[in-house]
């Protein structure tokens, strides 16, 4: 049957002689008989084996994983490659199975196969043990290829070390939970990819009911091991590994906490994935932390950035490299460079204008709504210059009950793990001090959980011929998100080019920061040396 036929297999259950671990005693059917059942469940098909109507431990198989093989007529061996991150459990393993007769047998072979072809599905493990064959909302707009790389990525301790030792990050989500205790206590929460489980043990800590930790990678296995490490908060948490979309939960949640941002806070597409968790799981009027984002923006000078992306693709000018010329890809490579987002973390005196910015509050937007996202842009440039594309950086609000508190992404603030994006224009564009810059940010999100990015800036001519009208300069660009530069690597001081002395450009103090508890944008207010910013 092919993966996405859509049948179901027939049979789910099977009465069986006996079943044994390979080298232990059979469990055998003498007293109650010993069941093996197929079910799709924790985003996977399985197969498991139970007496009295108690799972054997250590008796449950991912089919995806698994091979089942005939011994004799009413014998079979299943086996399972580990797919285990945990050393302890990564050997293969295996249960021979003695079936009643050869007919049945022969039916558990088949039904087998068919599981075995079944997709993971929406509203999984139903009491009668079919399963939908809806495919997940996941599963439809996602790469399966992408999808294993991304969890194959985060099943992995070191980058959830890093997100951890994000100390903005993590000692905000720390705060913001920790001060709102209130909207904690008593309740019923669910961590929406829970990684290694450390915003559950917050929300346990914050005294919540119960937590429930869905994760969809194998850092469940982790998260499961350091939950168990902290009994005080861990016995009022459960860690689910699945996606979101997919697992199904016993009750309803009161408040919602994750970390789903990413690089211009949309990047990885996991936003959707909260916004799924909040349809599916959320009661009405229920909490979500964080429950609004913003994208903020700004046209950027930066003569330095220009210049390195620009000569980046001089190799491909070389007219004799080894005897070959080059420069029929000169074209291509230039226009490769300038496709990909920078990521590092900027001087503030590099904008051009006030940044403005695009909300999206996590309560109200529809999944759907994330799928392409059309910002117009408007500015008044500050200073005389030449614009070199658009800064991007996000923040999130945690709108407690007791204290608001956002966690900023912001050039000249604490920088996080996140940096802040830059767009840049391959034909930069010339502006006046006071001049109207206008534009478009259109990002279209694609299957590799990430966008492409369409940027046009445009401005009206100045000098002669300027009282005529008429938008004359405009430079576009496209752009993956999922292809970013990260600069850091590549320290870069950010002295002023001869035409950018620093009073002519955006003063630091013009941005609007948050770092505590605010309704209101609060300007920073220390000089930039102070700011904290990490120019690397
Ligand atoms: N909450 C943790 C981890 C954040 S990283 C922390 O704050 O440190 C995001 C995590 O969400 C990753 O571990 C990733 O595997 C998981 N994730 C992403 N999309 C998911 C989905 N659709 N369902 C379940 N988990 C998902």
């Amino acid at each position: 049957m092919e993966a996405s036929s859509g049948l179901k297999p027939k049979r789910s259950e099977f009465t069986l002689a006996a079943v044994s671990e390979l080298s232990s005693s059979p469990v055998s059917s003498s007293s109650s008989p010993v069941v093996a059942r197929f079910c799709a469940d924790r985003g996977a098909v399985e197969l498991r084996f139970s007496q009295d109507s108690k799972f054997i431990d250590g008796f449950d198989f991912n089919l995806g994983t698994s091979k089942l093989f005939k011994l004799g007529p009413v014998q079979s061996l299943c086996i399972s490659e580990s797919s285990d991150s945990n050393k302890e459990k990564s050997y293969s393993r295996g249960v021979t199975i003695q079936f009643r007769n050869e007919e049945e047998s022969g039916d558990f072979h088949s039904a087998f196969e068919q599981w075995q072809s079944v997709d993971i599905t929406q509203g999984t493990n139903l009491p009668n043990g079919t399963i939908s064959d809806v495919r997940s909302k996941f599963d439809n707009k996602i790469e399966p290829s992408s999808a294993k790389m991304y969890f194959h990525y985060y099943g992995q301790l070191l980058h959830q070390q890093n997100m951890l030792q994000d100390y903005v990050r993590t000692g905000t989500y720390y705060a913001a939970v920790i001060e709102n205790r209130a909207d904690f206590t008593g309740r019923v929460v669910v961590d929406v990819g829970a990684g290694s489980g450390i915003l559950s043990l917050f929300a346990a800590q914050a005294g919540a009911k119960h937590v429930y930790a869905v994760e969809a990678s194998e850092m469940a296995e982790y998260a499961r091991k350091l939950i168990a490490g902290n009994p005080t908060l861990g016995q009022r948490i459960t860690v689910i590994k699945g996606k979101v979309e997919e697992v199904e939960l016993p009750e309803k949640a009161d408040i919602l906490i994750s970390e789903p941002m990413g690089t211009l806070l949309v990047n990885e597409r996991m936003l959707e994935s909260y916004i799924i968790a909040r349809d599916r799981f959320l009661v009405p009027n229920g909490k979500m932390f964080p429950s609004v984002g913003r994208i903020h923006m700004a046209p950027f000078s930066d003569e330095y950035l220009f210049v390195e992306i620009a000569n980046k693709a001089l190799f491909w000018q070389q007219q004799n490299y080894y005897g070959v010329d080059l420069t029929p890809l000169y074209g291509s490579a230039f226009q490769g460079y300038f496709s990909q987002p920078v990521v590092d973390a900027f001087d503030p005196r590099l904008l051009v204008s006030p940044p403005m910015s695009h909300v999206i509050d996590f309560n109200e937007v529809k999944e759907e709504d994330l799928y392409e996202i059309d910002i117009p842009l408007k500015f008044i440039a500050s200073v005389g210059t030449r614009v070199h594309g658009l800064a991007c950086w996000f923040d999130v609000l945690f709108n407690g009950s007791s204290v608001q508190r956002w966690l900023t992404t912001a050039p000249g603030a604490p920088t996080t793990h996140w940096y802040q994006i830059r767009c840049v224009l391959s034909q930069p564009i010339y502006v006046m001090a006071g001049q109207e810059i206008t534009g478009r940010l259109h990002m279209i999100a694609h299957n590799a959980q990430s966008y492409t990015i369409y940027l046009t800036l445009s401005a009206k001519m100045w000098g002669p011929g300027a009282e005529q009208g008429g938008i004359l300069q405009t430079s576009s660009c496209k752009l993956d998100l999922k292809e970013p530069y990260y600069r850091m690597s590549q320290p870069q001081p950010y002295t002023m080019a001869q035409d950018q002395q620093p009073h002519q450009l955006l003063q630091v103090q013009d941005i609007p920061i948050h770092t505590e508890d605010l309704e209101e944008p609060e300007l920073l207010q220390q000089p930039l040396e102070n700011s904290g910013a990490q120019l690397q």
